[in-house]
């Protein structure tokens, strides 16, 4: 059994440990929590508890909540680390790690740098086989290569633009905004299709990004120009259909945005009404004088969590990427 600790339990972090606790080779040690809050409750039902700092033990005690310890403490008793604190604290993170010696494997909102290995189970998963330190690409980053990827095998890919027209905040969040009004980023390109590279390294990508009222779900406007200019429509969707974690939906069938897409993974039962799946308009394809034109939705909440379980097993040394993610597609329910 991989013993898994989870630094850092909020919108990644919970899901995070719910995937690992439904690995048959892994199992989560304990969570981290900063304060006694009504996550850190509900953690207690489910998980160990550990905190940042020692002054932080009293504050949980007096609000009736064990803690078996601090972050130090969890750090002697795992394998891996699964780091989803806060963008840029995973950076501060990794000195604890390496003076403990465990393997981590941190989010998308850190740079490439810190790892010098950027992650999808689906385009590189090899590459990060053994390595101490691991970044699974954002949510974003991750719906972009699991379809490219896909394309890439079948056509061939020139260049890829893409817009990605962003959730303001998570649902959860009562602080972020905007709560109306449209913000593009302005720095051009933006940094998505960057981050791309770090995992489909010779990929030609440029993106920009608008920022968008909701907290429903990422969506993407992406056009492809193909190499192999014969490639039709019908052999992208098969491909697409074929492909893992990602799904083909249609506007015919009600599915004509983020809302209902959430209302149908709220119907299909899983917990939290998560979408693993890149949802890709079948109904919304086209291709034009070689270039393939197509939206999808991103479940921002969600999509990175097989991915983090793939990581693990991947820096543990399981060599065969398939294996791994059909056993993590399996757990998980993720259609296909
Ligand atoms: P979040 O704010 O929901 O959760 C972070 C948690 O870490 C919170 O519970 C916070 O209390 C805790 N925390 C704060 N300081 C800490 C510290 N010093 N040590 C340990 N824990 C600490 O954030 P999130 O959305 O889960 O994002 C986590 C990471 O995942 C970021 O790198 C982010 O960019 C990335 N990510 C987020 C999303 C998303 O849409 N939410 C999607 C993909 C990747």
């Amino acid at each position: 059994m991989i013993k898994v600790g989870i630094n850092g339990y909020g919108t990644i972090g919970k899901r995070v440990a719910d995937a690992v606790s439904c690995q048959d080779d892994m199992e989560v040690i304990g969570v981290v929590k900063t304060k006694p809050d009504f996550i850190s409750k509900m953690a207690t039902k489910r998980y160990k508890i550990y905190t940042t700092k020692t002054e932080n033990i009293a504050e949980f005690k007096n609000k009736g909540l064990n803690v078996e310890g601090t972050i130090e403490d969890l750090l002697d008793g795992i394998d891996v680390v699964v780091d989803a604190s806060p963008e840029g604290v995973g950076a501060k993170n990794k000195v604890m790690y390496e003076k403990h010696n465990v393997k981590a494997v941190f989010q998308g909102g850190e740079k490439h740098e810190l790892t010098g290995i950027s992650f999808n189970a689906q385009s590189n998963y090899r590459d990060a086989l053994n390595k101490d330190y691991v970044r699974v690409v954002s949510c974003n980053t991750t719906g972009l290569c699991r379809t490219l990827k896909t394309i890439d095998d079948v056509a061939g890919i020139k260049k890829v633009n893409a817009t990605i027209i962003r959730r303001a905040t998570d649902p959860g969040d009562p602080k972020k905004g905007p709560i109306n009004a449209i913000e593009p980023v302005l720095k051009i390109p933006s940094h998505h299709g960057i981050d791309v590279k770090t995992v489909l390294y010779d990929l030609d990508i440029s993106t920009m990004a608008v920022k968008v009222p909701t907290t429903l779900m990422h969506l993407h406007a992406i056009t492809v120009d193909m190499i192999d200019k014969k490639t039709d429509l019908d052999d992208i969707v098969r491909a697409l259909d074929k492909a893992r974690r990602i799904i083909l939906i249609n506007g015919s069938d009600g599915l004509t945005s983020t809302a209902e897409i959430m209302e149908y993974a709220r119907d299909l039962g899983r917990r939290r009404g998560d979408l693993f799946e890149i949802a890709v308009w079948k109904d919304g394809m086209n291709i034009r004088d070689g270039v393939l034109y197509y939206y999808q939705a991103i479940h921002q909440e969600s999509d990175v969590v097989p991915e983090n379980i793939d990581a693990i097993r991947a820096i543990m040394g399981m060599e065969d990427a398939e294996k791994s993610m059909d056993l993590t597609d399996k757990s998980l329910g993720i259609m296909k």
